[in-house]
């Protein structure tokens, strides 16, 4: 793409129909134990049952899908060795697109090997993500190759909306829609479209306490950048980018409010997600149940139902099994 044209609903059917091959429609599934605590009907929204265990794939798919045959053949580059990365491996796999992934080289051995299991073409440079991802936009120099952004590019963002419109399909009369929010893609999308159809509908976004690049960059009015700090909700990391491009503004001026979970949250989340409903979800993907634990969002109307995005499972299995064991249980 590379224009600047804003994204519309269009864009965002565009993506529903050419991504529906590759991509599960997820399931909702209703969570009555959060009703009380919330005050309405609350159900999760299962992007773990992806192919590639999180809703990345959504935003990948629609945006190797969208290049041209010249831009095929000549590959793809995406630096990232987490959801991101997997999605776009996964996705240039299925299209026989050639993928590099460069990571630094403080990347542990076990993610190199996932990456190489999934045929990508793995390239280790530098001592930081910072590092990688020049190597990274060097090879789009001198190769070629097209650079997959993990969230600011508009057909990412149009990909991870087709969220929002299966949520209206689903739930036509949903009040709030809760997202984990790292970089802004997945909220930035749904919120396009839930705002399309009524700007009454309240979307809310959740990101850990610790490292919440987009909502110090909503307060200071401007991208900001900021130390990463250790959480149990890794996928939630990084920056947004200081030349930021599509997100910040779509968040800034589409979604209602940010709200920061703690740590211990988080572990109540996994587990809660476990013993309830038998659902592995990693830290990042259990912010938005965090949030309603702590009774940070409420519902407005009782009869009228408020979805969590249960972004993605993808925990390391020791961890989330470590985590889970020793979170204390929620108390609805
Ligand atoms: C990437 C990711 C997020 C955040 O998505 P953004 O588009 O960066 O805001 C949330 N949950 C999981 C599991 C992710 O992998």
């Amino acid at each position: 793409m590379g224009d600047t044209r804003p994204l519309t609903l269009r864009d965002v059917f565009a993506a529903q129909k050419r991504i529906a091959a590759m991509v599960r429609r997820t399931p909702v599934i209703a969570a009555r134990a959060l009703e009380d605590r919330v005050g309405a009907p609350v159900f999760l929204k299962d992007e773990t049952a992806q192919p590639t265990g999180s809703f990345k794939l959504r935003g990948a798919a629609n945006k190797l899908l969208s290049l041209s045959d010249e831009a095929r053949a000549r590959g793809v580059v995406a630096v990232s060795t987490g959801n991101h990365g997997r999605a776009v491996a996964h996705v240039g796999a299925e299209l026989g697109i050639p993928v590099t992934v460069c990571v630094s080289t403080k990347v542990p051995e076990n993610k190199l090997e996932a990456i190489r299991a999934l045929g990508a073409r793995l390239v280790v440079h530098g001592e930081s993500q910072d590092e990688a991802e020049r190597e990274g936009k060097r090879m789009v120099e001198e190769e070629g190759l097209t650079y997959v952004p993990p969230f600011d590019d508009p057909a990412i963002v149009a990909g991870q909306g087709t969220i929002g419109l299966e949520l209206l399909e689903s739930l036509p009369e949903l009040d709030t829609v809760v997202v984990p929010l790292s970089g802004g893609g997945l909220i930035a999308g749904i919120a396009l479209v839930l705002k399309r159809v009524d700007p009454a509908i309240r979307v809310v976004g959740v990101s850990m306490s610790g490292g919440a690049v987009m909502h110090a960059s909503l307060n200071a009015g401007r991208p900001v950048e900021m130390p990463e700090v250790d959480t149990l909700a890794d996928s939630l990391q990084g920056g947004i980018g200081l030349e930021n491009e599509v997100t910040f503004a779509m968040v800034r001026d589409l979604v209602d409010d940010v709200v920061l979970v703690d740590e211990p949250a988080i572990a109540r989340a996994m587990r809660f997600a476990f013993e309830e409903h038998r659902l592995v979800l990693e830290g990042g993907g259990a912010v938005g149940i965090a949030a309603l634990h702590e009774g940070s969002i409420r519902a407005r109307e009782s009869d009228r139902p408020l979805v969590v995005i249960a972004s993605g499972g993808n925990a390391d299995l020791k961890h989330f099994l470590d985590v889970v064991a020793t979170a204390p249980r929620a108390v609805p």
